[in-house]
Parts: structure tokens; sequence; C-alpha cells
């Protein structure tokens, strides 16, 4: 049994790993300050002997005696990450020099939950780990973007520098259940629309691409990154190569929901991404064999069938 520390914990990702790694028999602490993320995520594991709920903000320094800390603390979703740009810069890079601190000092494997956004707007398609990135370093998603960039460089840093046991993950467009309905993103806010016949709201003219990936193939590429060889820090990409246009997802969402809801055209956000798609070889190569297996039909009809029992108050 390993002690294992979750940043984030609490949030859509960070509840479905806590989850996971408690039945796989561990002993999970989850650290939190509820930002994006809510106790009812969590609160089916609060019984259990072996969870731990801490409120905590990683911005400031924190002490416990673990094996494992994965850093997942960080808005997500650009309209949450825009919110209060300043304090997603200080969450990434204070975090994970806090978080960087205590793997050092107590001598933990730590795991830095990085993303596809480091790649900004990619003049290289598909992304390999080698492309360097296309990010606008002082545009509207530069916090996130950049703030993520710097943490990379922290965790590289502190392995040369202090032989740090690290692993980073570059985390490309994940959907699931627990998403928040108003996270802004676009799989929940095209369910929810969907599900309650609002429009469905298409940034631009709906060309851009993203790769979906499902919550679960995530989980799955996360903990083989931990438990891989020591000399392999990453970064790697976990994603799923599937690529599809925002037209696309929505015309399957109104088709698993029969919903009566029509398209309605909105401005692009600035800086937003036009294409996105992992190339998933080396983790493949280094995690045995990793690849996701839930497509987006499948993984689709899960997550509406959350939502709908989310917005008809049966959760
Ligand atoms: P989320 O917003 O649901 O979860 C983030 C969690 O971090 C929330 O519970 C939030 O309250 C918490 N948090 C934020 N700031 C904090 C702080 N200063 N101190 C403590 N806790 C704080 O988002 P998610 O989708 O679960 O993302 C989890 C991680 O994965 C993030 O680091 C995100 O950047 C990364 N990621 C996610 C995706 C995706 O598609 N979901 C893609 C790439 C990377
Ligand atoms: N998007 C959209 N409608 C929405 C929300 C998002 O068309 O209601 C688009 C957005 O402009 C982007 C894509 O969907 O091109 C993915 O957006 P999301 O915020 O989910 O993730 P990211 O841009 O960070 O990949």
């Amino acid at each position: 049994m390993k002690r294992i520390l979750i940043t984030g914990g609490a949030g859509f990702i960070g509840s479905h790993l806590c989850e996971r790694l408690l039945k796989e028999g561990n002993e999970v602490i989850c650290l939190d300050n509820y930002f994006t993320g809510s106790k009812s995520n969590i609160v089916h594991l609060l019984e259990n002997p072996y969870f731990e709920l801490i409120r905590h903000d990683v911005t400031h320094p924190y002490f416990v005696e673990v094996d494992e800390i994965y850093n997942l603390a960080c808005p997500a979703s650009p309209v949450h990450y825009q919110y209060n740009s300043i304090k997603t810069i200080k969450t990434s890079v204070m975090g994970a020099i806090n978080m960087l601190g205590l793997a050092k000092r107590i001598k933990a494997r730590i795991l830095q939950a990085s993303t596809s956004e480091v790649y900004g707007d990619p003049l290289e398609h598909p992304q390999p780990e080698s492309y360097w990135g296309n990010v606008n370093p002082i545009g509207v998603r530069s916090c996130y973007d950049e703030g993520k960039r710097c943490a990379e460089s922290l965790f590289l840093n502190y392995h040369r520098q202090n032989n740090v046991d690290i692993k980073i993950v570059r985390i490309f467009n994940t959907y699931g259940p627990r998403m928040h309905p108003n996270d802004g993103r676009v799989v929940s806010n095209f369910i929810v629309q969907a599900l309650k016949g609002e429009s469905i709201t298409i940034f631009g003219d709906g060309s851009q691409t993203r790769s979906f990936q499902y919550v679960d193939d995530l989980l799955e590429g996360m903990i083989r990154m931990m438990k891989s060889k020591k000399s392999f820090t990453g970064p790697v990409n976990l994603g799923n190569p599937n690529e599809f246009s925002m037209i696309q997802l929505a015309n399957e969402i109104i088709d698993i929901t029969g919903s009566k809801s029509t398209i309605k055209y909105l401005p692009l956000p600035e800086d937003d991404p036009s294409q996105r798609q992992p190339d998933i070889s080396l983790a493949e190569k280094e995690l045995n064999n990793w690849q996701p297996v839930i497509q987006l039909r499948k993984g689709l009809e899960k997550t509406v069938t959350y939502f709908d029992k989310l917005l008809t108050k049966e959760l």
C-alpha cells in the first residue's frame, strides 16, 4: 500500500484518480481549494478510512509524508483559468515549486499534469513531444499555457539539479462524468445545451479540431506513467488520436441525445488553436502499449447519462 497525495483531487480528473487509486488499495490524500472542484465529486469517498480530504491552496507550502504526488491543481477550462489569470500563473508555478520542494524533501515520486496547450496553436501536426510549440506568450491563454510550460521547466530542473524523481504527462482534451456543468469546455457545454434543448454554441465556423479522450483512458496512462522506469521522465502525450471538428462533435451529441437543439455560431475566442492531435507513439513504446480504448461515441454516451441525471437532480 502506498500513501499518495493528489493536488486538485476534488476536480474532474482528480476525483476519478482518487477513486481509482483507492480501489487499487492505496491510501489517498486529496488536497484542493475548491476553486473549480467540489466536495460533491468526492463525497462518496469520505467514509473510506484510507481517504483524507484537505482544504489547502497549492500556492502555499504543504508538508506531509507520502510516497507519490500527482500534481493536478490548476483550473483547466479557458473560462475558469482566465477568470483570475494571475492566480492561474501562481497556481501552476508556485504550486509546482511547493510540490517539487516537498517531493525533494521526502524523496517522493512526483507526476505533473501538463497539457497539450504547451503546443499552443501548433504548426506541426500531429504533435510529437519533440515539438516545441507555437504559444503566444502575451495572449489571453498565456496564463495557462506559459504557467504549464514553466512548471515543466521547473520539473526538469529539479530533476537535473536535485535528482527529484519526476514524471510529466501532456494531457489532451479529456472529458467524462463530473465535468462541471458550467465548466465552459466544449463537451460539457454541448451536452448540457442539447439536454436542455438550448442552442448549441459553436465558436467560429466549427472547422477547428480537437482529439477527445475519455477520462478512464487518461487514468490508465497516468498510472502507467507513475509506475514507469525511473529514467523515463517524459514529457509524454496522453490523448486519443481520433480528431474531430466542433461541427462533427455537435452533430454526434445531437444524435445521441435526440435533441431538437439547433446550432448557433458565435465569434471564435482569441488565440483559439485551429487543430490538435496527439502523436502517441512514445506512450505506446514506454507505457506498455498504452492506447485509448474508449472511442468518442461510447464515451459521449456515458457522459450524457451523467449530465442527464445531474440535470434531473437524480445525482
Ligand atoms: P478541474 O478544474 O476540474 O480540476 C482542477 C482542480 O484543481 C479543482 O478541483 C480545483 O479546485 C483545484 N485547484 C485549482 N487551483 C488550486 C489551488 N491553487 N490550490 C489547490 N487546488 C486548486 O480540471 P481537470 O480537467 O480535472 O484538470 C486537472 C488537471 O489536468 C489540471 O492541472 C489541468 O491543467 C490538467 N489538464 C486537463 C485537461 C482536460 O482536458 N481536462 C487537459 C490538459 C490538462
Ligand atoms: N468551443 C465551442 N463552443 C463552446 C465551447 C468551446 O465551439 O461552447 C470550441 C472552442 O472555441 C475550441 C474547442 O471548442 O475551439 C475546444 O474548446 P475547450 O474550451 O473545450 O478546450 P481547448 O480550447 O482548451 O482545447
